[in-house]
């Protein structure tokens, strides 16, 4: 078993979104990759705790954030999100939601923040991607970078990154 679970090299982190299923859009079978679904598939620090745990239990050798088209979290402000919680709930919330405005840099935002843990490898790299669920097609945002060092990388959507390698 254990063995088994030695060979993931991967980690994809995806929206909870029912629509995008990570292991279907990247054909992902059992035992290949580590996938994390989450509100927007945001590196918040528990994903990103994921993602190290990875690392050290496995040979990780790439990260995928793949973000979607039409995802919740690009449409709702944290603040407007925690108040309709509150509407509908009646009990006051103090959550943190990983809402976004600009899809773009909210991408560019996930890949630098994997980028920036001190305690991945530099030679992982990183790759962010948005799936479009009108036309079911898969679009690179952020090619897959080498992490380096890390810790400057700013690896903006159109802009060549600060620190890292640009991998074809
Ligand atoms: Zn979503």
């Amino acid at each position: 078993m254990l063995d088994r679970m030695a060979d993931i090299r991967t980690v994809v982190v995806g929206c909870m979104d029912s629509r995008v299923v990570p292991e279907e859009v990247l054909g992902i079978g059992a035992g290949e990759a580590q996938v994390l679904r989450v509100s927007g598939g945001r590196v918040t620090p528990e994903v990103l705790a994921g993602i190290v745990a990875s690392a050290v239990l496995f040979d990780l050798h790439e990260v995928v954030v793949m973000h979607h088209t039409d995802c919740a979290m690009s449409k709702w402000t944290e603040s407007g999100l925690r108040a309709e919680i509150e509407r509908v709930s009646g009990a006051p919330c103090d959550m943190e939601f990983p809402a976004y405005a600009d899809a773009d840099a909210a991408l560019a935002d996930d890949v630098e923040a994997v980028i920036r843990s001190p305690h991945l490898s530099p030679d992982l790299t990183v790759s962010g991607l948005r799936y479009d669920v009108d036309t079911a097609t898969l679009h690179t945002v952020v090619a897959p970078i080498r992490r380096g060092r890390g810790g400057a990388a700013n690896p903006r959507a159109g802009a060549e990154p600060v620190r890292g390698t640009a991998v074809d």
